[in-house]
């Protein structure tokens, strides 16, 4: 196993190009024993910095080395000003320079060789070194900042060998197909035009925009569903399933493959529609603006994350010719939803209700929480935007799937 105790790199994003914003990506690895020594502390973390100037989103990944735990609170000493606004998948405190993340409802088992992972979003003004002092459940993972570390940041490799031989576990962790309200792999369909559990719509006007049941590119089987969308603002082509998803909840989570041709257009555009009923059953909506995904919302057009450059930067871009794990969860019973790109939490298509600037203010603006009823999986443009879609391996419940 190749662990780096300390690897700085730079990510290269389009808005660095721009000069606005300074990005750096710092990946610091705490190691530690995982036995034969009397201080196996049981914990291994990596924290992955995203900074800009005033600030940062953190990925957190604990492995757990030692035996599985049943809830766990990681914390750790913040040696700058970094002051957490907001957290996905852990409830984060901080008091002073102290931080301490406790796990949420669903990823409090912690397998041991098992990982979890969460993340937040920060400010800071004069400095915002990684912290390194990390302990689990009150137990050090070493690299103490009050003694000695216990390996020197050295690009050596570790003497011990961590058990992470284990594939890191998805987060949130899988649901059972049987749970889902939507489960489909499309591998029943069996003639060109949607059928059964689904059916083609066009909601606002139809044009030459078209879906149908694809034999030919599939991410599981030999089946899937194909869109050709058009641009121009009268191509709507959507297929619907017919499962009405009014009593899914209160966090309804969503996964789907989804697999593009043409990269996400400057012009806005719209592949997942969701009518809501407290927007009088108007779209929640996913799709793309200045070429990066976006939550918009038909009722008053807000968009997440906001359309700045800063905000943009924020979201990700949509690969092309490969198929990409698209998943969301959207609280119903509070203005929050959050959105991950094959397991990657999108921190500018995160809404928790706090305000984080160039992501929300448009979005905070509706306090009433979403209802989505149903699932619409298509194409729908508002000006130029071709693109051939497909989607495969869908589902749709109260508890999350995982790609
Ligand atoms: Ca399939």
């Amino acid at each position: 196993m190749h662990t780096p105790i300390l690897s700085l790199r730079s990510l290269r994003r389009p808005w660095t190009a721009a000069g606005a914003v300074l990005a750096m990506a710092l990946a610091f690895f705490v190691a530690v024993p995982a036995n034969g020594s009397a201080m196996a502390s049981g914990c291994q973390v990596t924290y992955t910095v995203n900074e800009w100037t005033g600030g940062y989103t953190a990925q957190v990944r604990i492995t757990r080395t030692g035996p599985a735990l049943s809830g766990w609170q990681l914390a750790w000493t913040y040696g700058g000003d970094q002051h957490v606004t907001s957290a996905w998948n852990a409830t984060v405190t901080q008091t002073g320079h102290s931080v301490t993340a406790a796990n949420a409802a669903w990823n409090g088992e912690l397998a041991g060789g098992g990982t979890v992972d969460f993340g937040l979003q920060g400010t800071w003004q004069s400095a915002d070194p990684a912290p390194a002092d990390f302990t689990l459940n009150g137990v050090s993972c070493g690299g103490d900042g009050t003694s000695p570390p216990t390996t020197p940041p050295t690009t050596t490799p570790p003497t011990t060998t961590p058990p992470t031989t284990t594939p890191p576990t998805t987060t949130p962790p899988s649901a059972e197909c049987g749970d889902a309200a939507v489960c489909e792999d499309f591998e029943d369909q069996t003639g060109p035009a949607p059928a059964g559990d689904w059916r083609f719509t066009a909601p606002d006007c139809q044009g030459t925009g078209a879906a149908a049941v694809d034999t030919e590119v599939a991410h599981s089987g030999t089946r899937s569903l194909r869109v050709d969308g058009h641009a121009g603002y009268c191509n709507h082509a959507f297929v619907a399933a017919t499962a009405d998803l009014s009593s899914v909840g209160p966090v309804l989570y969503v996964r789907m493959w989804v697999r593009h041709t043409t990269a996400l257009p400057a012009a806005h555009v719209a592949f997942v529609s969701m009518p809501d009923s407290s927007q009088g059953g108007k779209a929640l909506r996913i799709g793309g603006q200045n070429g990066a995904l976006q939550w918009n919302r038909e009722s008053d057009d807000a968009t997440l994350p906001a359309q700045s450059p800063v905000g943009v930067g924020l979201s990700r871009s949509l690969p092309t010719g490969t198929w990409q794990c698209l998943r969301f969860s959207v609280d119903t019973s509070a203005p929050a939803l959050d959105t991950w790109l094959d397991d990657e939490l999108v921190p500018g298509l995160h809404a928790d209700g706090v305000p984080t600037q160039d992501v929300d203010a448009q979005w905070l603006s509706r306090t009433t929480p979403p209802r989505p009823t149903a699932l619409r999986l298509g194409w729908e443009s508002y000006g130029t935007g071709d693109d051939t879609l497909w989607f495969d391996d869908v589902v749709v419940g109260s508890s999350p799937a995982g790609c």
